[in-house]
């Protein structure tokens, strides 16, 4: 190990001693989630000095169109007196902060509410504080939580932008001589992390049909703890009843090419380089998400392209009207957040929309888009 080693670094060469090489699973975990010198828990990545942008950071047009879509959830199952809202990996707060003041027009929503924020990232909570505590003045108190599975029972109403794409994935390679997980190992002669194979993880066992035909080459990726969310997420809706809106980039069938990837100051970057100094993530396999929230009897409604989604619950609208008092220089803004949400080459395709339901009507921007589970039980049909 080099003497400028960072002390992550340091922490998992350690551990590599110790134990073997790290899965990708184990290796992200430790990057973004390591408590101390983990990506998340040492910055606030966001903005134009950070490392990336998300979608409520790019305007306050998408936190408060989410924020009427729970509203209308809400009003729709009958306006659940309390419930819980709640936002797996909030950021900065800036999706809940619109989504707040766009609820505004329905005070019981807000006096029904019951806000909860699953966040792991201590500097990052102390932003959602700071933003949040003011808003929620003269309401239930906000919560946080380590985890979904912390969440009190109850409707659930939840959201979750660009989270399921940080939680760990395992990936596989099919070699000549069959599936090897890919590892990540240490190279004492060089200093430096380096790929590895190991033999394949109980994890293999979640490839579906479609991976495991893919030829000699590929390499898929699992995502166990996605899994685990999603049918948590489905569970507590059909218990409890509520709606969920998941928004991340993926795509829904297996391509046989890896998406694990590294960025820093918005550019790609080695995945072993500087390891808690740049965002980890993968696509979220929407297909998969589906499965494992459908069979515990939720409705799945989507992928969706973001774009679609936007438009249907009235961006453009908004747009305009946001329109009618600002400034040229604050009407440019607008337009170009319009580009920057809407548009196939920007975020418009890539980022797609999934919502969990119980009810059998379709939530809103969602109308005649049901997953298509064919394994799904056919609930309809008398037994
Ligand atoms: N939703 C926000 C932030 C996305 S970045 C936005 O759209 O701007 C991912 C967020 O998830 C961060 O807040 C990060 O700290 C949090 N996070 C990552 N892994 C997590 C985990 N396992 N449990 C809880 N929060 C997590």
């Amino acid at each position: 190990m080099t003497a400028a080693a960072s002390p992550l670094v340091e922490a998992l060469v350690r551990r590599i001693r110790a134990d073997g090489p790290l899965t990708v699973a184990d290796y992200m975990a430790e990057a973004l989630g390591h408590p101390e010198h983990g990506y998340y828990a040492t910055r606030d990545p966001f903005g134009a000095a950070g490392d990336f942008v998300t979608a409520p950071e790019v305007s306050q047009m998408f936190g408060e169109l989410v924020g009427l879509w729970a509203l209308f959830n809400w009003m729709a199952t009958g306006g659940p007196v309390p419930f819980n809202f709640a936002e797996l990996g909030p950021g900065r707060g800036t999706l809940l902060a619109d989504a707040l003041r766009a609820a505004r027009i329905r005070p019981a929503f807000l006096d029904a509410m019951r806000l909860h924020l699953v966040e792991t990232s201590p500097t990052l909570r102390d932003r959602q504080q700071e933003l949040l505590l003011p808003l929620t003045a003269g309401l239930e108190p906000p919560e946080w939580h380590d985890a979904l599975s912390d969440l009190p029972d109850g409707p659930l109403f939840l959201i979750a932008n660009e989270f399921f794409d940080a939680l760990p994935v395992h990936q596989y390679e099919r070699t000549p001589a069959g599936w090897r997980e890919r590892a990540v190992g240490f190279d004492a002669t060089t200093g430096r992390l380096h790929w590895q194979h190991v033999p394949a993880g109980a994890t293999l066992g979640l490839l579906d049909p479609g991976q495991r035909a893919l030829p000699v080459g590929s390499i898929v990726e699992v995502a166990p703890a996605a899994l685990i969310h999603a049918a948590e997420i489905g569970q507590r809706i059909v218990q409890h009843g509520g709606a969920t809106l998941i928004v991340d980039y993926g795509a829904s069938v297996p391509t046989g090419v890896p998406t694990f990837q590294a960025v820093r100051r918005h550019l790609r970057h080695d995945p072993l380089d500087t390891p808690g100094e740049a965002d980890l993530t993968a696509h979220i396999d929407f297909g998969a998400i589906a499965r494992a929230a459908g069979e515990t009897g939720a409705r799945v409604w989507g992928p969706i392209p973001q774009r679609v989604l936007l438009e249907r619950l009235g961006i453009r609208e908004r747009a305009v009207q946001l329109g009618e008092n600002a400034t040229a220089e604050q009407k440019a803004d607008i337009e170009a957040a319009l580009v920057r949400l809407l548009d196939a080459t920007q975020m418009g395709n890539l980022f797609k929309a999934m919502a969990i339901t119980a009810g059998d009507a379709p939530p809103p921007g969602f109308a005649a888009d049901e997953h298509d589970m064919p394994s799904r039980p056919k609930r309809d049909i008398e037994p």
